[in-house]
């Protein structure tokens, strides 16, 4: 994919003319699998073949992955097929195990980001490794702690790194297995931004059937590359079936998607979007006076409320408000979730300033 990146990484060095892929099994089952998969693959786009050989499973009981044994299979992969391999690594003796396999990519999962104490040791494993060494966001929708784990292994003198974002888990229910909560892997993107990101969308989803739209969202947001589970009976898998894709299904993936420029050069273009993003400016500002004035108001509410004494939520109140919004929204072609979100977010504020008016 084109890359506008100021700083030349490992990615522009694969020079590709496409997002980066990165596709195979969620797990390592047998050899012949592994194998037979990597042979579907092995004339596609994929870049690396990945294959989970140690598998973090939430509950005890389910498979746990075939261990080091299946190293030898990916390196016979690689052998038979000349795709670069892949896998993720969870302690020092993982890491250990998969340079001395010649595993040319390495990736943190989102269970092991979250720990300050196993990121470290990896770090210190990998110690000025030149192997590609990519971390999955955290389960948690925790930025800082996204950060943290990319600069420990910074500061381990790693300087092949990047990122995947695979979203993250909530107790509210949700179309997708894993939110994306896209702000967060936009703003790690602000952050450093040289890191290559890679969209996971089969964690994201959690459903084959939604993994299209996920990726090219991810690539409309300039997402650097794809690392999609894929796997000749999906339906057969010993783990994760349900979001896993044949090498057919991801062929036609890769086909369908539309890759975007970051840019165009082309004079009228820009004029227009001068133009569009002039008016996006003036708007914000309005809505922001709109905002202060309304919070104006609310702080009336708060005085009156003070010198009657009455409390600072009104549930009935609200839920008539929000009602009302979600309705106006639709009209104006605003989803409720969007709705609910913002005016959730405005009431909080209005209750905030209350309380500081009752309270002082
Ligand atoms: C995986 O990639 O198979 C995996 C276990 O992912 P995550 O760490 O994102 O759950
Ligand atoms: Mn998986």
């Amino acid at each position: 994919m084109e890359n506008n990146k100021e700083m030349r990484t490992w990615l522009d060095d694969l020079n590709l003319s496409h997002p980066l892929v990165i596709a195979g099994p969620c797990s390592a089952e047998t050899e012949d699998q592994v194998l037979k998969i990597a042979h579907e693959l092995k004339d596609t786009d994929v870049n690396y073949y990945r294959a989970g050989i140690w598998k973090p499973r939430t509950r005890p009981g389910n498979f746990e992955g075939v261990g080091a044994l299946g190293l030898k299979w990916l390196q016979k992969v690689k052998e038979e097929t000349g795709l670069k391999t892949a896998t993720e690594v969870a302690n020092r003796n993982h890491v250990e195990l998969a340079l001395e396999h010649d595993i040319d990519l390495l990736w943190i999962g989102a269970r092991s980001t979250v720990s300050p104490f196993i990121v470290q040791e990896i770090a210190d494993a990998l110690k000025g490794t030149d192997k590609i060494v990519l971390v999955k966001n955290p389960v948690n929708p925790d930025l800082p702690l996204w950060l943290g784990a990319v600069e420990r292994l910074a500061s381990a003198d790693i300087k092949n790194l990047g990122a995947i974002h695979r979203g993250f888990s909530t107790y509210e229910k949700s179309k997708y297995r894993n939110n994306p909560e896209w702000q967060i892997a936009i703003e790690l993107q602000t952050r450093f931004p040289d890191l290559p990101l890679i969209n996971d969308p089969s964690h994201i989803t959690g459903k084959r059937d939604m993994i299209f739209d996920v990726s090219q969202t991810a690539l409309d947001l300039n997402f650097d590359g794809l690392m999609i589970e894929t796997h000749t009976t999906p339906d057969k898998a010993w783990s994760d079936a349900a979001q896993q894709v044949t090498p057919k299904n991801l062929v036609q993936i890769m086909t369908d998607l539309r890759i975007r420029k970051e840019t165009d050069p082309e004079a009228e273009y820009n004029t227009q979007l001068n133009n569009l993003r002039a008016q996006i400016d003036v708007v914000d500002n309005q809505l922001i006076e709109l905002l202060g004035k309304r919070m104006k108001v609310a702080d009336g509410i708060g005085q009156l409320k003070k010198e009657k004494n009455v409390a600072v939520l009104q549930s009935k109140r609200w839920n008539e408000i929000l009602g009302k919004m979600v309705l106006e929204g639709n009209d104006k072609g605003l989803s409720e979730e969007f709705i609910l979100r913002l005016f959730k977010a405005i009431h909080q504020e209005s209750i905030n300033h209350q309380e500081k008016i009752i309270n002082h």
